[in-house]
């Protein structure tokens, strides 16, 4: 870590790697403004912090475009040169989102992909990877938990509501990054169960892992340390 470059706090965010950089936006950061939108939240989420690995140095950079409100346990994940947020937290009350929003690191410029959706759950602390499968590249986005259920409950995924602590999901979702499409898969074999703050990783192309530790519903929280492999073909999972 560069010796003079000032850090401040931040939890629940993530620090994508493309390339020779590293990428750090968002998370809880103690002067972030407890509101849904201001020129200050702005300047604060248009500002993503760079590391490049070949020099060793952290670099600040300013950011064009409008970056997403879900600040706060977002999931991530990165394809080529974009980095890719979908949901999280907006800092604030109970404001969830499930936005989709694309950064371009050669440009390091945002463009909203995808509106919040009312009918979809809006959750943090889900996973989401990019895969490629029948010639075609997408994300999957996988789990989570919100503070209510969604308006449209898909039936092979389970929607578990503990009182107090919202709803905790195994539902999984796949973005068509060619045509900007959602589709719900359907899902074969033994699906992870509904969860929250778990770790997913890509093998290959077309096939995951999940690692358990997070959050699981079975009428309470509980943690566990199962590892679950997945592969998605034909939009199914
Ligand atoms: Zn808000």
């Amino acid at each position: 870590m560069s010796g003079t470059y000032k850090f401040k706090w931040r939890a629940k965010h993530s620090a994508p790697v493309i390339g020779d950089s590293l990428y750090l936006w968002g998370g809880d950061e103690l002067d972030l403004p407890e509101v849904h939108d201001s020129p200050q939240k702005r300047k604060l989420t248009s500002t993503v912090e760079t590391f490049s690995f070949s020099s060793a140095r952290w670099s600040s950079h300013l950011t064009r475009g409008t970056p997403p409100l879900g600040v706060i346990g977002y999931s991530c994940t990165t394809f080529r040169s974009n980095i890719y947020y979908y949901a999280g937290w907006c800092g604030h009350d109970q404001c969830y989102h499930n936005s989709l929003t694309v950064l371009n690191t050669l440009t390091m410029s945002w463009t909203q992909l995808h509106p919040n959706d009312e009918s979809r759950m809006k959750k943090i602390n889900g996973g989401m990877l990019s895969l490629e499968f029948d010639g075609t590249d997408y994300l999957l986005m996988v789990g989570g938990s919100g503070p209510t259920l969604p308006a449209v409950k898909h039936p092979q995924f389970q929607y578990d509501q503990i009182e107090s602590r919202g709803v905790f999901t195994n539902e999984q979702l796949l973005y068509n990054l060619s045509n900007g499409q959602f589709t719900v898969p359907s899902v074969s074999g033994q699906c992870c169960p509904p969860t929250s703050g778990f770790t997913i990783n890509k093998i290959n192309k077309n096939k995951g892992i999940i690692v358990f530790g997070g959050g699981v519903t079975n009428d309470e929280i509980t943690f566990n340390n199962i590892v679950y492999i997945f592969t998605v073909a034909h939009n199914t999972i």
